[in-house]
């Protein structure tokens, strides 16, 4: 594949997201609407299921936020453009793991960085 093919494959697959995020959070926000007829007995329960289903909108609101954010850099022709170096991430890396966002070289330095402990000696690779 082309990274052009990549980037309508991922695109089409955001769209596709997108879309199944926000009929499930229409659905949650019409349930959160309702009528609060709170039972005495069954007032703990009711307000549980109320918290959880606003606990998942706001966990839906965020990962729409990122889907958006992903249509947008391809809109802006920088899907696929490594957000530290500026490169293009390899193709085989784009199809393995379409919402990467660094190149594999970053990815490497920016995982040994995190692993290297603040004022302990380099690891030793072998
Ligand atoms: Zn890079």
């Amino acid at each position: 594949m082309t990274p052009k093919d990549i980037t309508e494959k991922e695109r089409a697959r955001l769209l596709e997201e997108k879309r199944q995020v926000e009929e499930e959070l229409a659905h949650l926000r019409e349930a959160m609407q309702g009528e609060v007829d709170i039972e005495p007995d069954e007032g703990d329960a009711e307000l549980f299921e109320r918290e959880k289903t606003a606990a998942l909108i706001m966990v839906l609101e965020r990962r729409l936020l990122d889907i958006e954010k992903a249509l947008r850099a391809i809109e802006r022709g920088q899907y696929g453009i490594c957000e530290r170096c500026g490169k293009p991430i390899e193709p085989e890396r784009l199809e393995a793991k379409p919402d990467a966002t660094l190149c594999i070289e970053c990815q490497r330095e920016v995982e040994a960085r995190n692993r290297r402990r603040p004022g302990g000696r380099p690891l030793n690779r072998w």
